[in-house]
């Protein structure tokens, strides 16, 4: 189905009354299609047909104006086609599926008489009278079913005109969801299994049982009936959904991370930096206006608490308040916390809901039963009424932008929903993106600060361990210099907490062949796979693809194959083998996708029963651990090299976080960074935890490159299977940015060339990078672009076009 990048005109009977926000059943092209009213015109233009909308599909509106007006700016603003957003902002099961039935003519009806009345022995048993007899019990049965069951009498009946086609729109039932796992361990001698199969099982070892078994289809590209067959061979077990610790209400979400959650909570006393951003905040909040704040506290300063106010607050005015957290299901304390506060009125809204689960936290929503939602970036669409305040925890973390289209980022839709809805827009993070502290300078937002910690603790003390020097002095390359090693092995000794920081999962980075220096690489993607040692394969990061470790080189067939690079699989390991004695977990993305192994590990930790923890920025992601008082950065560098703008500012944002999850009880911190840049100033300054000293630095950088927040920018990417078409497009495109460019004056357009990543998932890319001083231009010269692709049939599948990229690759 090709995308429409324009709303569409229908007219609605009067007897069929409809409000914006509706959603409605109409005719589109050939077929039946759900769609969401808009708003009403008067007039339309002579000579355009406007069709006849079928029917409403809810009695009264799903999205209220202030969600309508929100989609349509989100769908203007990023270029994104209406229904795409209107599909993202309604999380809602689709209500009816097509589907093909067969129905007897009279002509149908007569034959099968004549047929069954027949003398033959031959023609009463044909399949044509089987069909015919079937459909006479069954009317209406799907075209699927009958040409699985007489797949040529069917084809017979149909040129006979026995039977017809009509397609219809059936109410979609309610599907079941299972969950799925496997039995055991694969027996001795494995059955032969194919593909599909193998993708399965592999898939199940890799994730753990699966929940929902359409997320394990999707993983492992396979359908139902796969599953069915395992299951009969006795190689997986289908079950009944587990929903444990993901339905939304107070359930036992918070009981799996190993926190109470008992009777509402009294909040704790505020610090007199608390008290004096919340005196700030509230006359915000109770003035009844919109009002941007950002809110820079440093690391451990006590912003939660903050949220938890406000959020209070907005219940005792009667209005409703709504957060978003990075990645929900990492973070099990903040749920506790929400629950442990506030109870019953408590949506969650994330992805690892299952279809069903998030349903009914919609539906809850909508209905005024909750009036309080911590979600990620898609909950910023939840169907709150009377919104008091939007929260943005952690608003630096780029998984806030939406990599596929509509390419919004939740953070900045945030901001235009509070001030649709009159709201408070808060946005909080020890270590800001440059775009939300400019605005701050610029005095958009409103800047309110907490520069100290909780309990009067100190921000840890941090060195840098500069590893070129240790490579020269040891004239060997090692991961772990001997000053890291020291100081872990001092924590082991004093029985202290250790966190490990290497942002690389995977035990090596690639497998290269020291004949001919090629790496392994993904059959869709332009990158190296990853070995994974658990796993014993060569994993794509981007698309999944897994392959086989080769004995010999593919590419010239020599056996010198070496493994090069660190991941966290190999440096946990290596930690176990040097200090035998101490317990050594591991928390990364391959480690998260098991839910129950995740949890196990955050509740270990916190009760002390492990000592180094190694894990990617994962860790570094708002945790709590009292006991930690060493943090270890393996490698800082790794981010640097990256060919993006954004490099030195990722670099900054995760040193800075990863430091602040030191000394966090009362115990001092202490943090360990090794480079091999100790001068990069993204590095020096993350040491000494500066971050104006850091913004200024940035800003230079930008300002003369030409870089948000100084300019807006696009980055707008020919995709394509085939290169040929990619480069098609990317020259089409080209010829009409040379033709209207004197038109745009202070519009930058890099390129064409190819994209950092110049294949992904199986298309080649190559890309655009529009810089602009203004705006509004930008804007206009983007919509200029749409409509010429429109107009020279380039598909909007085949141009990417994302305004306000976090990454360029
Ligand atoms: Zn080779
Ligand atoms: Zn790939």
């Amino acid at each position: 189905m090709a995308a429409i990048r324009h709303p569409i005109t229908y007219r609605f009977p009067d007897s069929f009354p409809v409000c914006p926000g509706q959603r409605v059943l109409v005719p589109l092209a050939t077929r039946k299609a759900m769609g969401i009213v808009l708003r009403p015109t008067s007039g339309v233009p002579p000579g355009i047909e406007v069709r006849e909308a079928l029917r409403a599909l809810d009695p009264e509106p799903v999205l209220s104006p202030e969600l309508v007006r929100l989609g349509i700016w989100i769908s203007d603003y990023y270029l994104a086609p209406p229904g795409e957003v209107f599909r993202a902002m309604l999380p809602l099961r689709r209500e009816t599926r097509r589907a093909r039935l067969v129905r007897l003519t009279d002509e149908g009806k007569r034959k099968m008489g004549e047929l069954a009345a027949s003398l033959l022995e031959e023609s009463r048993g044909s399949q044509e009278v089987a069909l015919l007899a079937y459909l006479d019990r069954h009317p209406g049965a799907s075209v699927e079913i009958l040409h699985k069951k007489f797949p040529e009498a069917l084809q017979r009946a149909l040129a006979q005109i026995w039977v017809t086609i009509e397609e219809a729109e059936r109410e979609r039932s309610r599907r079941k969801v299972f969950a799925v796992r496997l039995v055991g361990p694969l027996p001795e001698r494995q059955p032969r299994l194919s593909p599909v199969a193998r993708r399965i099982i592999e898939t199940l070892e890799r994730q753990g049982p699966a929940e929902d078994h359409r997320q394990l289809l999707e993983a492992a590209r396979a359908n139902l009936d796969n599953l069915r067959t395992l299951s009969r061979a006795g190689l997986i077990e289908l079950g009944g959904a587990d929903t444990r610790g993901l339905s939304p209400g107070k359930r036992s979400v918070a009981r799996d991370g190993g926190f109470p959650n008992g009777d509402l909570e009294a909040p704790p006393s505020l610090t007199p930096s608390q008290s004096n951003v919340l005196n700030d905040i509230f006359p915000r909040l109770d003035s009844g206006g919109f009002s941007a704040v950002l809110l820079h506290g440093i690391t451990g300063s006590g912003k939660t608490e903050i949220y938890l106010r406000l959020i209070g607050r907005c219940l005792e005015q009667g209005r409703s308040a709504l957060m978003l957290v990075p990645e929900i299901a990492l973070t099990p304390a903040m749920q506790s916390l929400f629950f442990s506060r506030f109870g019953e009125q408590v949506a969650l809204l994330h992805s690892g809901l299952t279809e069903g689960e998030r349903d009914d936290a919609w539906w809850r929503l909508r209905r005024g039963e909750a009036k309080v939602v911590l979600g990620t970036r898609s909950a910023v669409f939840a169907p709150l009424a009377n919104l008091g305040a939007v929260i943005v925890d952690e608003e630096h973390d780029s998984s806030y932008k939406q990599d596929e289209t509509p390419r919004y980022h939740g953070r900045d839709v945030a901001v235009v929903r509070a001030q649709f809805a009159g709201a408070i827009a808060l946005l909080g993070s020890a270590t800001p993106s440059l775009e939300s502290y400019w605005n701050a300078r610029e005095g958009k937002y409103h800047l309110a600060t907490l520069a100290e910690r909780v309990g009067g603790r100190k921000l840890a003390a941090v060195e840098v361990v500069d590893m070129r020097q240790e490579f020269r002095e040891t004239h060997t390359q090692v991961p772990i210099s001997r000053r890291l090693k020291e100081e872990i092995a001092a924590q082991v000794q004093a029985s202290a907490q250790t966190m490990l920081l290497l942002n690389r999962r995977g035990y090596s980075w690639f497998l290269l062949c020291r004949s001919c220096g090629q790496t392994q690489r993904c059959v869709n993607c332009s990158i190296s796979l990853t070995y994974h040692r658990r796993e014993h394969r060569l994993i794509c990061h981007y698309c999944g693809y897994s392959a086989a470790i080769p004995s010999v080189c593919p590419v010239c067939g020599s056996e010198y194959l070496r493994y090069v690079g660190e991941g966290t699989e190999k440096i946990e390991q290596k930690f176990a083998e040097l200090f035998p004695g101490a317990r050594v977990a591991r928390l990364d993305r391959d480690v998260a996708r098991r839910r129950s192994e995740f949890l196990r590990v955050l509740s270990d930790f916190r009760k002390g029963k492990i000592d180094i923890l190694v894990g990617t920025q994962l860790i570094a992601k708002g945790h709590d651990f009292p006991g930690v008082t060493l943090v270890g950065v393996v490698s800082a560098d790794i981010g640097l090299g990256l060919p993006d703008f954004r490099a030195a500012e990722r670099t900054f944002q995760l040193l800075t976080q990863v430091a602040g999850r030191a000394g966090r009880g009362d115990a001092a911190g202490r943090v360990l960074v090794q480079t091999f840049f100790p001068d990069h100033y993204a590095i020096r300054l993350a040491a000494d935890q500066n971050f104006d000293g850091f913004f200024s630095k940035e800003m230079s950088f930008r300002r003369m490159m030409h870089y948000p927040p100084i300019t807006v920018l696009a980055n707008v990417v020919a995709q394509h299977e085939k290169l040929e078409r990619a480069a098609q497009v990317a020259k089409e495109m080209g010829e009409f940015f040379t033709k209207v460019e004197g038109q745009f004056p202070g519009i930058k357009i890099l390129g064409p060339g190819p994209a950092p990543l110049a294949r992904v998932e199986r298309r080649f890319r190559i890309q655009f990078l529009l810089k602009s001083v203004s705006r509004t231009r930008l804007h206009a010269l983007l919509k200029q672009l749409a409509d010429h692709c429109d107009q020279s049939g380039i598909q909007p599948r085949e141009v990417m076009i994302d305004v306000d990229p976090v990454s360029i690759m």
